[in-house]
């Protein structure tokens, strides 16, 4: 039985003030929550939220992580240092950073490697373009990414990765896939893992849904079979929002 994880991605907002109010709000607000949390925060307010969430239910995400060791990295912020400040996960290949900042699966992939090699977490997102989707494409581009990112993983180290699946047209939108549509992608990522590896870690493989996640539709997407849990955009800036979706079970 997979358990429901319920995530945030905080993007680039807030500040630090506003980063500390929201992270104690969920600390009293999820006490008593049943399911995993996650808060993915801007890297300068991980070290602040970190004091906050220390010995809560809720872990500590980064957003993105350099791909290399410390060194001559200008800019960059590496595994050593979000495991230095008690940062246990990281979110990778995220949609924006796939066509914002133009990160390609060879980079996410070196990127997922590094971070699992170095004990973190890695919540793993994927999704398919509007025009992918009208193309007909959606599932070619999800095992596509699943297997290029995926690629020199061992079956034993997936035991700490998340699949976010997030369809890019849904991602702040206010689109939601339908739970049908949503169901029927994530049953395909399952599938394709089982082939990657096998029935047993597909099985255990939690697979997110993103993409305009909010408290009115949280139930019936989490109600799907392949659907474990949310990464959580605009709603996880607020705790009543975000209470309420980490709630939903
Ligand atoms: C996200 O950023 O991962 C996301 C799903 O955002 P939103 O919930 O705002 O669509």
């Amino acid at each position: 039985m997979r358990q429901y994880y319920i995530a945030g991605n905080w993007k680039m907002n807030k500040n630090k003030a506003e980063a500390v109010e929201l992270a104690k709000g969920l600390v009293a607000a999820l006490k008593d929550g049943k399911n995993k949390y996650m808060i993915g925060v801007p890297y300068v307010y991980l070290d602040a939220v970190a004091q906050v969430v220390k010995g809560s239910n809720i872990q500590l995400g980064a957003q993105d992580v350099a791909a290399t060791s410390n060194g001559a990295h200008t800019g960059e912020i590496s595994t050593e240092m979000l495991k230095d400040i008690g940062c246990q996960t990281v979110i990778l290949g995220h949609s924006e950073r796939r066509h914002e900042i133009g990160e390609s699966d060879e980079l996410i992939n070196k990127k997922v490697r590094k971070a699992l090699a170095d004990g973190l977490d890695v919540v793993l997102c994927i999704g398919e373009l509007l025009s992918d989707r009208e193309a007909g494409n959606a599932e070619d581009v999800c095992a596509f990414q699943l297997s290029a990112d995926l690629s020199g993983v061992t079956a034993e180290q997936m035991a700490k990765v998340t699949i976010a699946y997030e369809p890019v047209w849904a991602i702040g939108t206010g689109k939601t896939a339908t739970p049908a549509d949503a169901q029927a992608i994530h049953k395909f990522c399952r599938d394709h893992i089982a082939k990657l590896y096998s029935k047993d870690v597909a099985d255990k493989v939690i697979i997110q849904y993103g993409g305009s996640m909010k408290p009115e539709n949280a139930q019936e997407l989490l109600n799907q079979p392949d659907i474990d849990g949310g990464l959580i955009g605009g709603a996880a800036l607020k705790v009543e929002s975000f209470e309420k979706i980490c709630k939903t079970y």
